[in-house]
């Protein structure tokens, strides 16, 4: 009996493989279908205007939301076969207003990865379906940002091996905005440890002084923010 491979892990499913039959993208293996609805949990109990939306191409959004965000989950847990920890994600990528594709972006402590697919391919797509695909290593990364033109906002990054080079649109500025602040703050951290270890000395240094003054008191400490913001 031959059973499919796991889209995900490369291990057999308990699926046959039937040559007469068009095969659907991603069959998974119960293993890795366990992570997926784990990871769907997760990002559902998260802030949900996050979550992915694809207002053209589906009428029943509860559809949409569930087909385009478990095919996120199981690309982006292929591409990371759970290795690296996700730091921060943004659903609602596509390739421009008309296009019919949509996708997400994530980062982990070493890479930011995105990728889009055609939406009308969900379960049905030939191979993966992935339109557009773009990893790179924090340390390479330049720069990140939205830029506005006819299509609507376009996500334009630059690295060091590629330069600047636009890759897909977002829909979500917001969350846009909140997300590329995070990633350069990452790839910053990832660049210039020791610029990120003198400012966390500066800190303890300040508070130290603090306390010696007096002007530091438990009601301050409870201030969540305070080693942050000072
Ligand atoms: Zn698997």
């Amino acid at each position: 009996m031959v059973y499919k491979k796991c889209y995900i892990c490369g291990q057999d499913t308990s699926i046959k493989k039937n040559l007469f039959k068009k095969s659907k993208t991603w069959d998974i293996c119960s293993s890795c279908n366990l992570l997926v609805e784990n990871k769907i949990q997760t990002f559902s109990s998260l802030n949900l205007s996050k979550l992915p939306k694809n207002r053209i191409l589906f009428l029943n959004k509860n559809y949409v939301e569930k087909q385009v965000l478990e095919k996120c989950v199981v690309e982006m847990l292929r591409k990371t076969r759970g290795e690296e920890e996700i730091l921060d994600f943004l659903f609602n990528l596509d390739n421009g207003s008309l296009s019919g594709t949509c996708g997400m972006a994530y980062f982990t402590n070493t890479r930011l990865r995105l990728f889009t697919f055609a939406a009308d391919g969900i379960g049905t797509a030939k191979l993966t379906g992935l339109k557009t695909e773009y990893s790179a290593a924090l340390s390479d990364i330049v720069n990140v940002e939205i830029k506005k033109d006819l299509l609507g906002n376009q996500l334009i990054i630059t690295d060091k091996v590629n330069g600047a080079k636009e890759q897909v649109y977002v829909q979500d500025i917001p969350n846009t905005k909140c997300f590329i602040k995070k990633l350069k703050t990452a790839a910053e951290n990832v660049q210039f440890p020791e610029k990120q270890l003198s400012a966390n000395m500066e800190k303890f240094r300040k508070l130290k002084e603090l306390m010696k003054s007096g002007a530091f008191n438990k009601k301050k400490l409870e201030e969540k923010d305070f080693l942050v913001e000072n």
